[in-house]
Parts: structure tokens; sequence; C-alpha cells
């Protein structure tokens, strides 16, 4: 039978404690595939702890263990593409190295993709259970403003949990940009996505990498990587004020006319002065924002540096 290769790919920033748990339990959950070979490239993403030393071993041990080992901590994003990018299986599947994307979800991806010939089967929590308030409520805003005002539809609790063709991490791959953000990608590119759900699970071993700072930045990062549309309403703002003083200054003119002068009221220009004063300042650094994209865009840097890795170069 034809064998397909199927490439986990799983980055890991300092979880030394979960990855023997984690390919234990992913090769028992996938063992009833039977026309599929499993590959792993983990992807140690500058970990200080033990992981390179326990994904050596498991390498050591095992053929179908790749890895490699990235220069610093690049973050998620970075680690995630630096396996994409090694990966020549045909399906891809990335999965978060603490257990908190069950592998017994993988037998029922495979199956989808399979089944409905899709090109992607992507899990989504439908539960935001063991997970704090406030996280859950920014979590909610951000899909709600992502899919008003960006250029792609997000489907909410979607994880980076999901199993890809060929055809579509190529071209998840030939999109240039340095600084990525995976789920905006992952909609960009299209292709039919299946969804599956699942209950949130607590991770294994170690804490969540994620600050609420973290988490702000990243939402926006996101947010500003798939939308001008905050230019836009910064100029329609713009001209809705440009208008409405113009009719002020028509009024103001006519009474003048009519009335006489009047003792004007400092007070309510130097609202008006601070406000639109605050206004411009705050409408700039949007177009700062923008600008430092671009500036960081634009000088090429690449997205990872490899420092180790067992896989052959060709
Ligand atoms: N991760 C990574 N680089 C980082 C931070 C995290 O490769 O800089 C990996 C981490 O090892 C895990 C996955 O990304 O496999 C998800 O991280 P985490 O569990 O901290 O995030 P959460 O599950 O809380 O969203
Ligand atoms: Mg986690």
């Amino acid at each position: 039978m034809d064998m397909r290769q199927v490439d986990i790919i799983v980055p890991c920033y300092n979880e030394e404690k979960n990855i023997a748990r984690l390919f234990g339990e992913t090769n028992a959950a996938v063992a009833e595939i039977a026309d599929c070979r499993f590959c792993y490239i983990f992807v140690d993403d500058g970990s200080i702890d033990g992981t390179l030393d326990e994904i050596r071993k498991l390498a050591g041990g095992h053929d179908n263990v790749k890895y490699i080992s990235l220069s610093r901590n690049f973050g998620k994003e970075s680690a995630m593409y630096a396996g994409i990018r090694n990966s020549k299986g045909e399906l891809a599947l990335i999965m978060d190295a603490d257990l908190q994307h069950p592998p017994a979800l993988i037998p029922e991806m495979v199956r989808r993709i399979d089944e409905t010939g899709c090109d992607c089967c992507a899990a989504r929590r439908v539960t935001r259970k063991g997970e704090p308030r406030i996280r859950s409520f920014g979590a909610r805003m951000f899909y709600k403003l992502m899919n008003r005002y960006s250029d792609i539809q997000l489907a909410d609790g979607a994880v980076d949990f999901r199993l890809m063709s060929r055809r579509m991490v190529k071209a998840i791959c030939s999109m240039p940009e340095r600084q990525r953000f995976s789920k905006g990608i992952f909609a960009w590119v299209g292709f039919r996505t299946e969804w599956i759900e699942f209950e949130n699970v607590r991770r294994l071993e170690g804490e969540s990498k994620w600050s609420a700072f973290g988490l702000v930045k990243y939402a926006l990062d996101g947010f500003l990587d798939f939308a001008a549309s905050p230019l836009k309403f910064v100029g329609a703002f713009g001209c809705l004020v440009t208008v409405g003083s113009a009719l002020y200054f028509i009024i103001e003119i006519v009474k003048t006319l009519v009335m006489g002068k009047d003792i004007p009221g400092y007070a309510s220009l130097l609202c008006l002065i601070l406000f639109f004063g605050g206004l411009a300042v705050a409408i700039l650094s949007l177009l700062g924002e923008y600008m430092g994209r671009i500036y960081m865009e634009t000088k090429g840097r690449p997205v990872y540096i490899e420092k180790e890795s067992n896989i052959d170069e060709d």
C-alpha cells in the first residue's frame, strides 16, 4: 500500500517535561492509522532548559524524529514556520508540545481530509474552561473586531492545531512576510477547512508563555497585519470633522452678521484645541504603527536562525 507521510510539527519552548509524554501519547493515538507514516519535526525555539537534550534523545532512538534548534527564542510563530519550511510530507500537522492539543483527534483529522477532500482540518476549542475570565473576554473582542474590520475571517476558538495538505503548506511558505501571524495566514491562503471541536485541556507541565501584555500585543499585531481599515476610518473621521467645522463656520458668520458680535468662549475653544491636538497625535501614532511594520519588513531579516538540525539540506 502506498504510504503517505504526515509530518508532525511541534514548536517547543522550555518543554523538557512534556516531550517524552507527547511523543508516547501521539504514537499511541496514530497507531490505528494504517496508511500513513508519521514523522516528527520538533522545533526547539531556543529553550533554556533540557528541551533540546530530550529531543536529541528521541532522535537518537527513532528514525522518524527530526529536529531543528533555533539560535535563540524567536517566538512560536517563527518556530512553526521553521517546522513548516522543513516539512516534505503529503500532510503536515502542527501541534503544541504541552498536550493541550489532544493527539486523540489526529485520526479524526486524517479521516476528515480523506472523506471530504478538503485541504485542511483544524481544531476549535468550544470552551475556555480553566482560563482567566479577562483572557476569554479579550479573545472574544479580538475575534469580533478582526472579523468585522480586517481582510480575513477567523473562527472563534481556532487554535494552531491543524492538519494541512501539501499544497496548502506550499501556499503558506510562499507568503513572504516576516512578521508572521499564522492564524491570519491560514485564513488568507484560502482552501476549504473542516473544523473539529474539542474541550479546553490544561497544559501538562510548566506554564503558559503568554503574559497579559504579550497577548494584547499579539492581538494588535495580528489585527494590523491584516487590516488597513483603521487608516480608512481615520480618513473618514477627518472628512467628517472638516464638514462639521465648515458648517459651524457658516453658522458663526451668519450669527455675527445678524446679531452682532458676542463674547467668545475661551473654555470651549481651549477644549476643542486640546481635543484635536490629542487626536492628531493619536492618528500620527497609528500611522507610526504601520510605518514601523513597513520598516521591519523592508529589513528583510530571516524569520528564524537555525543553530542545529538533523534534517538533510537539499
Ligand atoms: N512556544 C514556542 N515559542 C515560544 C512560546 C511558545 O515554541 O516563544 C510553544 C510552546 O512550547 C508550546 C506552544 O508554543 O508548544 C504553545 O505555547 P503555550 O502553551 O505557552 O501557549 P498557550 O497554550 O497558553 O496558548
Ligand atoms: Mg499551551
